[in-house]
């Protein structure tokens, strides 16, 4: 059977990657998107097994110790990880899975899973993303500045990465992942006999 595809979107923090990939996944319900863990507490409306698992930094240590992540890294004083086992389960069933992670750990990825397709989001501006992650109105001052002082390093880091793409318009970045998502190194050969 055919295997699935790992697809990795990644970008600072406030790029609006949360807000695209549940619009991805409305619209194409056949991508399975990794639930990830954390140690951040749950922002409102947030829903533990659904957003996050969120655990312990005590059980997050012990899950690193016993290889259950896929990558993990810490952001912003908090840790996150992929849980391993899911994802390679829906790969294994020919399911495409998305990724919805930080610098470090799609640098991980990179190395572990050389064929993934890894999409860097990048913002229009960067006055504009400080409005992004001041309007979501979610993140303390502290966080604010943590997470700004990290996106001059992570923007710097988008060349790394399969494909950039601008998230101006929403709408138009959305058609942009899709365009990668199923054109970019389609699995089965075009247009040959
Ligand atoms: P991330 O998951 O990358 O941290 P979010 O998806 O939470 O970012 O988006 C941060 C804020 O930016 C949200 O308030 C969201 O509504 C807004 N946003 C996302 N994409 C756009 C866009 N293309 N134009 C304007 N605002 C956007
Ligand atoms: P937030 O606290 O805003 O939900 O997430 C902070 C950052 O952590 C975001 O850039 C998000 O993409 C990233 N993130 C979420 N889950 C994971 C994960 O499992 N692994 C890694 N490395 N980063 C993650």
């Amino acid at each position: 059977m055919e295997t699935g595809r790992l697809i990795v979107l990644t970008g600072p923090s406030g790029v609006g990657k949360g807000t695209l990939l549940r619009s991805l996944l409305q619209r194409h319900p056949e991508l399975y998107f990794s639930i990830s863990v954390t140690t951040r507490s749950p922002r409102p409306g947030e829903m533990d097994g659904k957003d996050y698992y969120f655990i312990s930094r005590s059980d997050f240590e012990e899950m690193v110790k016993a290889e259950k992540f896929l990558e993990w890294a810490e952001y912003a004083g908090n840790y996150y990880g992929t849980p391993r086992l899911q994802v390679e389960e829906h790969i294994a069933r020919g399911e495409s899975v998305i990724l919805e992670i930080e610098l470090e750990g799609a640098r991980q990825i990179g190395k572990t899973f050389p064929d993934a397709l890894r999409i860097f989001i990048l913002p229009p501006s960067l006055p504009e993303l400080e409005q992004r992650i001041r309007r979501r109105g979610t993140d303390s001052e502290e966080a604010i500045s943590r997470r700004l002082s990290r996106a001059g390093d992570e923007l710097a880091a988008a060349t790394e990465f399969d494909i950039q793409i601008i998230n101006d318009d929403l709408e138009n970045t959305i058609h942009r992942i899709e365009a990668a998502l199923f054109t970019y190194n389609p699995p089965f050969p075009v247009g040959e006999t």
